[in-house]
């Protein structure tokens, strides 16, 4: 019997590097293979030439059996025509019976596309995924607004999923894996793009790109109780560098924009040290940062639930201990 294989699409980000989501699915599909008979794991990668064999080491340090190559020029640029294209002709080919996709800007846009040509099923936005005891991929996202959890089956192959970033971990061990390479020729003789890049413009705001990759966070919730409350959660995180996140509490107060919401229905974080002042703990809360390697958790209220998911609590008045904390902080760097 020929072996399942779990394929990865290896995003290329504008900066040609490997989106790191990639390294979070490789990790993820390590566990999925082995409920699979050691199912092997491939990974697709669309690029302009070059960028298999730069990658080369870290796919194989990843665990990928087999790395897919379609690299030429015509793909320097993302376009959902061309991406799209070939990645169906690839899986079709190859017949992976699980895709897993990164839930970015471009995963949204090309995991659609190749699942309506293929006819397939397609998760989106996935938060946790298992293998069922019939050996099929199950893939668990929020639904109905994110008051329920739904676990989705897919009938026909390959069973698709996009995964947020940051849900799932890079491994922490390195494999070394003798991965096999199989470079592919598109074939885009019939196709044409439909969008033409012309240029990209920045984001004049790169919060959410501060937030992605900010080792430490110190958010506020509705128990910063007002613009004064902020003040003080944003010198604090100024003087320690951190980036500022917040609850849906303060979003809906007014006291922060969305783009920092963190939580089911924002962002997923993983910093390394995740500081929350002032926040109950809500369990859409909870998703969006227990990804955190230590948390630490300011509220008046010492049965808040918060307390139950933090390394660190302290039963304290945010208002009280935000101007000491900064005070503190400011002192250790001035001395230092
Ligand atoms: C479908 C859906 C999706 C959602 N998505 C999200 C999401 O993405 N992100 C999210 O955060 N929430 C989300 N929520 C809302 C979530 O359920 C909670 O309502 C929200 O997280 C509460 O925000 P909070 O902790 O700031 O406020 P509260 O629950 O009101 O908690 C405030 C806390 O502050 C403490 N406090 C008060 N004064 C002080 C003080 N002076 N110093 C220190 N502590 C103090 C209180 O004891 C309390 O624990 C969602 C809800 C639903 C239904």
């Amino acid at each position: 019997m020929t072996k399942q294989e779990i394929l990865i699409y290896a995003e290329i980000t504008k900066d040609n590097y490997v989106h790191t989501v990639v390294f979070e699915l490789a990790n993820k599909a390590r566990e999925l293979s082995q409920k699979l008979d050691n199912a092997v794991i491939s990974a697709l990668i669309i690029s302009k030439p070059g960028l298999a064999d730069k990658y080369r080491e870290a796919f194989q340090k990843s665990g990928f059996d087999r790395v897919y190559a379609a690299e030429n020029e015509i793909f320097a640029n993302y376009s959902t025509e061309f991406y799209s294209k070939t990645a169906t002709e690839i899986i079709k080919k190859y017949n992976p019976s699980i895709v897993l996709i990164g839930a970015t800007t471009q995963g949204r846009d090309l995991a659609p596309r190749i699942s309506g040509t293929l006819a397939t099923g397609l998760t989106a936005d996935c938060i946790e995924l298992n293998i069922n005891e019939k050996h099929q991929l199950a893939a668990t996202r929020p639904t109905f607004g994110g008051k329920l959890m739904a676990t989705i089956l897919c009938k026909n192959l390959p069973q698709m999923a996009t995964v947020r970033p940051r849900v799932f971990k890079p491994a922490q061990d390195d494999l070394v894996k003798n991965t096999e390479y199989i470079y592919i020729t598109p074939e885009l003789e019939n196709t044409n793009d439909k969008v033409k890049v012309i240029d990209f413009v920045k984001s004049a705001s790169n919060i959410i790109n501060e937030l992605d990759s900010a080792e430490i966070i110190a958010a506020g919730g509705r128990g910063l109780k007002n613009e004064e409350g902020f003040k003080l959660l944003k010198d604090f995180a100024n003087t320690i560098e951190a980036a500022v996140g917040a609850s849906r509490g303060a979003v809906d107060m007014g006291l922060a924009e969305h783009d920092i919401q963190i939580g089911q229905t924002g962002k997923t974080v993983a910093p390394k040290i995740y500081i929350a002042f002032g926040i109950s703990g809500a369990i859409q809360h909870i998703v969006g940062m227990n990804e955190a390697d230590k948390v630490i958790a300011v509220n008046t209220d010492k049965n808040a639930p918060i307390f139950e998911h933090c390394d660190c609590g302290i039963v304290a008045d945010a208002f009280e201990i935000l101007p000491k904390l900064t005070e503190y902080f400011k002192k250790q760097i001035n001395e230092n």
